[in-house]
């Protein structure tokens, strides 16, 4: 037998359910956000991502799924979002279009991960970004429909942490305030940090190994130019004013050139040491890095099967979904013609159908009617065609009806909504 890849999962039944519960959160409050959808390819040209995720990440360097096309191109499957809807809006010249665009996308991603960690090699995330504004305010909606979305989720324990990584300009200086620091500590770390320290010295600080020496770090907050120290006092503003709670965490870093300012991360408090729900921030420098004008964006992604995750942690139960509200059971080979004429009719008013194609009798019909979570059994047999009548059957309470056809759906819309 052929088995699925290491690191996929089939997503069905009543897994399902929790896709849908949440993939319909992110319709709906999309629509409300009036973010629009993009779609970009699960592939890019890997110097997309050399580009923008960064040489130095763990992604780039030890995650990639790359490889060599036919033609001789490097491929590499997407790792992350972001990148794809930067390099989307500078191809398809959104900058033409007005500020801000308010894109989102929902997908799958790919990382070569170590399966044992529980991730996945193939994930899917939802993510949001708004291009074009440098304003506070940009930042402050994209936060509050990150918390929003949480909110319709029901996932109550969420709790939001900010932060600020500075900029090209005041940043170059908060880097060296870290390396004089670690200077003297660094054989004592851990083999991450030490490579980053290097590449990536602000990494360091959300090393979970070497908490302890991170703790008394430099803090950014002394090293931020006036714009950047402005910036976060207004996104603060802002969230006190609309009743927002939030901590913040100068440990929360993200380590590329692109990244400026505001940072932030949504935690569940249910999850315990691996918590994080939710992450963004702002990226001024990204839509440049991949070939663009310098366009000013702040956006955030999540993993699904993270949300997911504290779902059932919190003990929240997507609704049962019903798979058709009707059987239709046709027990004559000739029953079929007005078995499907039933079931159209049915479905112009809107009523999920099954229409059973087995060749099997009554007792197993209706046992599988029962299993789709049918509420009403539609018979059709000899004397059903004869008289033009049809046999209605109530599942839970076993009640039946001889209804005329004609009748029929009109009687089984109203018998609906009594159940
Ligand atoms: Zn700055
Ligand atoms: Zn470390």
């Amino acid at each position: 037998m052929i088995k699925r890849i290491k690191g996929t999962q089939d997503i069905y039944f009543e897994e399902m359910k929790y896709w849908h519960y949440v993939e319909n959160a992110i319709r709906e409050v999309t629509r409300l956000y009036a973010f629009q959808e993009v779609r970009t390819p699960i592939f890019e040209a890997t110097e997309l991502f050399k580009r923008s995720v960064g040489e130095s990440t763990d992604v780039v360097q030890k995650e990639m799924y790359t490889f060599e096309d036919k033609g001789g191109r490097s491929i590499t499957l997407r790792p992350e979002g972001t990148a794809s809807v930067a390099r989307a809006f500078v191809e398809n010249g959104f900058v033409n279009l007005g500020a801000p665009i308010k894109l989102y996308y929902v997908g799958p991603m790919f990382r070569y991960e170590r399966p044992q960690a529980g991730r996945l090699r193939q994930f899917h995330q939802i993510g949001v970004e708004t291009l074009g504004s440098s304003h506070p305010t940009a930042d402050y909606e994209v936060i509050e429909f990150a918390m929003n979305l949480l909110k319709k989720l029901k996932i109550d324990d969420a709790k939001l942490y900010i932060n600020t990584v500075g900029c090209t300009k005041c940043r170059p200086k908060y880097k060296e305030a870290l390396k004089d620091y670690y200077a003297d500590k660094i054989d004592g770390l851990c083999t991450d940090c030490k490579r980053r320290y290097n590449s990536n010295v602000m990494r360091l600080l959300d090393c979970k190994i070497d908490e302890g020496v991170a703790a008394n770090a430099p803090s950014i907050h002394t090293y931020l130019c006036d714009e950047c120290s402005n910036h976060f006092n207004e996104l603060q503003k802002l969230l006190s004013a609309n009743d927002i709670d939030y901590e913040i965490d100068p440990k929360l870093v993200r380590g590329l050139d692109y990244y400026t300012k505001t940072a932030f991360e949504i935690r569940a408090e249910s999850l315990g040491s691996q918590n994080q729900i939710l992450g963004g921030g702002r990226y001024d420098g990204l839509v440049e890095y991949v070939g663009g004008k310098s366009v000013p964006a702040v956006g955030f992604a999540a993993g699904i099967e993270r949300i997911i995750m504290v779902l059932k942690s919190m003990g929240i139960k997507p609704e049962t979904e019903e798979i058709a509200s009707i059987a239709v059971l046709p027990m004559l080979e000739n029953a079929f013609t007005l078995a499907f004429e039933y079931a159209r009719r049915l479905r112009r008013k809107n009523i999920s159908v099954f229409v059973d194609v087995m060749d099997r009798n009554l007792r197993n019909r209706m046992k599988h009617a029962s299993r789709i979570g049918a509420k009403i059994a539609l018979i059709i047999g000899e004397e059903e065609i004869e008289k033009g009548l049809v046999t209605v059957k109530i599942l839970e309470t076993g009640a039946q009806f001889k209804v005329d056809g004609d009748f029929m759906a009109n009687f089984i819309e109203e018998k609906l909504i009594e159940l």
